[in-house]
């Protein structure tokens, strides 16, 4: 393969939090530098004074950092850059490329097709300019040409000039536009890769032809589709929930998240396991992404959430649940008896805050109300129970005590076990009881029985 130079950037505006759009355009443009073995910039289009935070900026670096889409130098900002966007806006008027336009921001710059300030005589914009009056500068767009550019995804695209309007480049204030101010960041950063969404693609001719004015080089230009709602609608950025920093919140896996958003137009992104970031990168090819708009789906991030679960040690998984065991126990139970538990409950979990919910509630107790009296045999299999010292109280001794009951009683095992699980914990299924009455503890499950012992005496 021919060594590419590859330098991506992802240019959020620091206006919101990072949500699964932006963070899917994130991953793509780092996996594709880091395919070929380039350089991945973060830089924030903070221009818009009113609406930016550094607190944003705080919040997006944090998130990509937490998926592991860690840039490779410091983030740009875009307001660091005001004095370079203003030379290249004088480079372009002293080569011709703009004028003046005087008319007022929400007027009529077009009369009869015609953009009046373009066609205005020297003598007249001279006496305007050097009054001091207002005007922006806009960019003179060839009249009556095709303009041809090219997409990697969508090949070459072509717009007759005549329906792009002569756009501005720079505000009454003097402050270049968002056209001009990208590409000239762009272009000094030396960025070969511009991946970004697909409503940016309408942007492109009017780009490309400031690159050309420019004399500079064109990056390639790729537009990832849309990620839509399940109504098909625009994912909202309001809407909470699918801001990665909830996700996270949530207990999200950040490896589960980054495996979804991978597949998301990505087809050859594996769908049956969880990758490392590195054999992504390894397996990324930008020209593959489809065309068409993926569809979020929290039931295919729940499936990456439980491959992910599944692979998790021993020691994640205590870390986890460590507050999900009553606290007067916890000590004294063994991890091996709880890993035992968090096993059984892994399977429908995709989260470890789901994990963690699931062991609790199912060490939980609901009492019950049992109208007709609990079974006759409870108070001895109580005693027994009562008899296995505190450091022999483990899911295996149990059974056995629980087994050997039911033998002398002449019952059978599980009309011994369903009782006791609706006893101890107040729910008619869930884990094997005997992990159930390990992980409750010795004195919180005998606490739990004595509860209807006593009931039943008085
Ligand atoms: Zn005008």
């Amino acid at each position: 393969m021919n060594a590419m130079i590859c330098i991506t950037r992802f240019a959020p505006s620091p206006t919101g939090s990072l949500h699964i759009g932006g963070a899917r355009t994130a991953l793509f443009n780092y996996l594709w530098a880091k395919h070929n073995g380039g350089t991945f910039l973060l830089r924030f289009e903070d221009t818009d004074k009113a609406r930016s935070s550094t607190q944003y900026e705080s919040a997006i670096s944090e998130d990509l950092r937490w998926l592991g889409i860690t840039p490779d130098e410091e983030p740009i900002r875009q307001t660091s850059r005001i004095a370079r966007h203003t030379e290249i806006l004088d480079r372009m008027i002293k080569a011709g490329s703009v004028y003046p336009c005087f008319c007022s921001e929400n007027g009529a710059h077009i009369t009869d097709g015609i953009h009046r300030c373009r066609y205005m005589s020297d003598d007249e914009r001279d006496s305007r300019l050097s009054s001091g009056e207002i005007h922006c500068w806009r960019f003179k767009v060839a009249s009556g040409r095709i303009f041809t550019y090219r997409d990697k995804l969508r090949g070459e695209i072509s717009v007759p000039t005549d329906a792009i309007e002569d756009f501005s480049l720079a505000r009454s204030d003097g402050s270049a536009t968002y056209l001009l101010a990208v590409v000239a960041d762009d272009h000094d950063y030396h960025i070969t890769h511009v991946i970004r969404g697909e409503e940016h693609l309408s942007n492109v001719p009017k780009q490309e032809m400031i690159y050309r004015a420019m004399r500079w080089n064109v990056p390639e230009w790729i537009h990832i589709p849309m990620i839509l709602d399940r109504d098909r609608h625009k994912l909202s950025k309001r809407s909470g929930a699918i801001s990665i920093s909830q996700y996270r919140k949530d207990g999200w896996s950040p490896e589960a998240i980054v495996s979804y958003l991978s597949s998301l137009s990505w087809s050859e992104a594996p769908t049956d396991r969880i990758v490392s970031m590195d054999e992504l990168a390894r397996m990324f090819d930008i020209a593959s992404v489809a065309k068409f708009s993926p569809v979020h789906d929290e039931d295919r991030m729940t499936h990456f959430g439980k491959i992910f679960m599944s692979n998790v040690t021993d020691k994640e998984l205590l870390d986890w649940c460590r507050d999900s065991f009553d606290p007067a126990s916890n000590g004294l139970i063994p991890d091996d008896e709880k890993i035992s538990l968090i096993r059984e409950l892994l399977d429908s979990s995709a989260t470890q805050r789901e994990l963690a919910f699931s062991v609790r509630s199912e060490l939980s107790w609901n009492r019950q109300v049992f109208g007709a009296g609990i079974p006759p045999w409870f108070a001895a299999l109580n005693d027994s129970l009562a008899a296995i010292a505190n450091d022999e109280w483990r899911a295996l001794k149990i059974k056995e005590v629980m087994k050997e009951f039911a033998r002398e009683k002449g019952l059978k095992a599980r009309d011994l076990f369903h009782p006791v699980r609706i006893l101890l914990t107040g729910s008619s299924r869930g884990a094997p009881i005997a992990i159930i009455l390990s992980c409750v503890g010795r004195e919180q499950s005998l606490k739990r029985f004595g509860y209807y012992l006593k009931r039943e005496i008085s």
